[in-house]
């Protein structure tokens, strides 16, 4: 695989799950890695754990939906490192309701983080990288970004978009040695479910991930950048089914739900 040493990586959620696994994988191949979220406690915990591997990290605070402290963390990365090679969108919450118990503000802020956030955060970083003339923006959607679930209608929204933005910003980029990634993690173990806005308890379908599994998936990408990563392959196979037979999904959902 490609080494990744001195390339500079920016990783949004980078305080737990998912953002802090991609993070430490990061170091550990030698990237330099700067965290980025709102609770800074953790990402010192996380940017230890780094230094004591001997890894280069920087601490970035802020919270997605807030333009100026995204712009600012960049700006302070650019001032550090001088460059930005990868840009991870992680960040991001999960809702649970049923969808007449979702108002229009939840639905709202929702996106502020799962879909403006990741607009915002790529916005930042895409000047250094054209100037650099290289560079890889990997968003992290969701099988629930290629397939709905009940009692996750606002949360499938919000990832489903995220596809659409993605898809066409690849296109828009194509030639500038600029490279954008959609990863579609399953079901997977970290706080994302406590973090969560719960007004239902959803079923859960299908097999589990671990945050290294997603973590590892991730970098791989990074060394050989690819549109899309299914972190747990098969589920590709739902998504490719629910494109060509949704009626036939729905069924099969509901017999899982059942049992
Ligand atoms: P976690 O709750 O463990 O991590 C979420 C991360 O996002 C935290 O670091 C949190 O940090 C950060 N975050 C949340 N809101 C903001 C904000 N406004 N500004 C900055 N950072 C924020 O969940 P996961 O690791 O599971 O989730 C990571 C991504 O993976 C999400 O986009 C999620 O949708 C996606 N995903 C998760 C799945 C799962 O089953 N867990 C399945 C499929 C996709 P802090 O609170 O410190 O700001």
């Amino acid at each position: 695989m490609p080494d990744l040493a001195g390339k500079v990586a920016l990783v949004t959620g980078a305080s737990s799950g998912i953002g802090e696994a991609t993070a430490r994988e990061l170091a550990r191949q030698w990237a330099r890695v700067a965290l980025f979220a709102r609770r800074e406690n953790r990402l010192e915990e996380v940017a230890d754990g780094i230094r004591r591997g001997g890894g280069k990290v920087m601490v970035l605070t802020g919270d997605v939906t807030d333009p100026a402290a995204v712009l600012s963390a960049v700006q302070r990365l650019l001032a550090d490192w001088k460059r930005v090679d990868v840009l991870v969108n992680n960040a991001g919450r999960g809702m649970a309701a049923p969808f007449e118990a979702v108002t229009a503000q939840e639905l709202r802020d929702l996106l502020e983080v799962n879909l403006i956030g990741v607009l915002t955060a790529t916005q930042a970083v895409l000047p250094a990288m054209r100037q650099q003339g290289s560079g890889h923006i990997i968003n992290v959607s969701s099988v629930a970004g290629r397939r709905g679930l009940p009692l996750r209608s606002a949360y499938n929204a919000t990832k489903f978009a995220l596809v659409g933005l993605t898809e066409a910003l690849r296109q828009e980029l194509r030639g500038t040695g600029i490279r954008v990634s959609l990863v579609y993690p399953i079901s997977t173990v970290t706080e994302f479910h406590d973090a969560e806005v719960k007004k239902a308890e959803p079923r859960r379908y299908g097999p589990v991930q671990s945050a290294e599994q997603v973590a590892g998936a991730i970098v791989r990408c990074v060394q050989r950048p690819r549109p899309e990563v299914y972190p747990y392959p098969p589920a590709r196979i739902l998504a490719v089914l629910s494109a060509l037979a949704p009626g036939f999904v729905d069924w099969m959902m509901e017999r899982l739900r059942s049992r």
